[in-house]
């Protein structure tokens, strides 16, 4: 039975939160590095539907209590807890044990999915909030947010939201250069990232962005770094996540890459990109998480500029090492082998990389068993 519909994609995050989908696939769906929605069209899913679907979760609450008696899911024992999960999975399948799961959680977050929440119109997310907040006691509800979206809003109506419970905004800032954005085909440019940007900000909800290292190719690897960098800056948001770029086969930009049009960055490069945008971070105040394993050096992470000297210190160990070690840690970081820079200290690992590579034979033959490593990764 399906309790309630859910989207492919959330921000890594929002792992335990209620993933609740108010539109399917991306208004958008056209930046030449995307391939979350494939041709799945864009529509917004009747207020109905979600009515519906909070009822089901609220049907599966109500037979947890009565199961428990009325006791609180989230101080149920192992054994109690054993019997209602076994209730509700009989009743309602899968998707209902981890709609349990959720309901005995004491911080209790929602994502709306999909690609870009705030395209819905204002009535229609105030009442999708208010639904919400009616039914569950909830810390945190978050969602995707578009710049032309956001831009389509007004201070006032962005400001309506998060006093109605929607507190923090996902945003694909992607690259602070026009050109990587117009390479990409992101569909705005900097300037209205940037403005966008600041409106959630001024709105009063967190605001979190992604960037991504490599979106520009060796021909603007630098202008990627520098203007990211420079616009995480003027952006001041409260969370940076870091991405890598990575081109699979179903991508608008594979076509350009397989064509030898776009040629894309080395780890080496992806790595000196995201120093180089550390090093025009000015006036930054706020997290910087590189632990999505798309990125080699994922044990990136840390609080502005306090960390600043512990992270470019990272970059620095790991851009100061010899041609052969950077190469054995990028395989052993691709091959799970490392998760940090210190485990190549433990000389079996080392020597299982090492060996590794000398059966590949040639650097060339590394980096393409990186590239398919790499994508594994999404
Ligand atoms: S806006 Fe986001 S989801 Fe839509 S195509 Fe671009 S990257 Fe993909």
């Amino acid at each position: 039975m399906t309790i309630i519909e859910q989207g492919p994609l959330r921000p890594p995050s929002e792992a335990n939160s209620l993933l609740m989908r108010l539109f399917r696939s991306c208004p958008w769906n056209k930046c030449t590095f995307c391939h979350a929605y494939g041709d799945e069209k864009f529509e917004i899913r009747p207020i109905e539907d979600i009515i519906q679907e909070i009822a089901n979760i609220k049907a599966i609450e109500k037979d947890a209590l009565e199961i428990t008696k009325g006791e609180e899911l989230s101080k149920l024992s192992p054994l109690g807890w054993n019997k209602v999960q076994g209730y509700i999975v009989s009743k309602y399948g899968y998707q209902g044990a981890s709609m349990l799961a959720w309901l005995s959680f004491k911080d209790k977050n929602v994502f709306l999915q999909d690609a870009d929440g705030l395209i819905g119109k204002t009535d229609y997310l105030l009442e999708v909030l208010d639904m919400i907040n009616s039914n569950f006691k909830v810390n945190r509800i978050t969602t995707y947010g578009r710049a032309r979206s956001i831009l389509h809003k007004s201070p006032e109506e962005l400001k309506q939201l998060y006093e109605a419970g929607l507190n923090r905004i996902h945003m694909g800032l992607e690259s602070g250069s026009d050109a990587v954005l117009a390479l990409s085909n992101k569909g705005v440019n900097s300037e209205e990232n940037i403005k966008a940007a600041k409106m959630i900000k001024d709105s009063g909800m967190e605001l979190c962005i992604y960037i991504i290292l490599g979106l520009g190719g060796v021909r603007y690897s630098d202008e990627n770094a520098i203007e990211t960098g420079k616009a995480i800056g003027f952006i001041n948001p409260d969370h940076v996540r870091v991405h890598t770029l990575a081109i699979h086969d179903d991508m608008p930009i594979y076509h350009d890459f397989k064509g030898g049009k776009f040629e894309m960055v080395s780890e080496d490069q992806a790595v000196r990109e995201l120093k180089m945008m550390f090093l025009n971070l000015d006036d930054y105040n706020g997290e910087i998480i590189c632990t999505h394993p798309l990125n080699l050096l994922t044990e990136i992470n840390g609080n502005w500029p306090e960390d600043k000297e512990r992270l470019l210190g990272i970059i620095d160990e790991y851009l100061n090492m010899s041609d052969a070690d950077r190469l054995n840690f990028q395989l052993g970081r691709r091959m799970m082998v490392y998760q940090r820079i210190f485990d190549m200290n433990y000389n079996d690992r080392y020597q299982k990389v090492d060996s590794m590579i000398k059966r590949i034979g040639t650097v060339d033959g590394v980096v393409e068993i990186l590239r398919e490593l790499q994508k594994g990764c999404n």
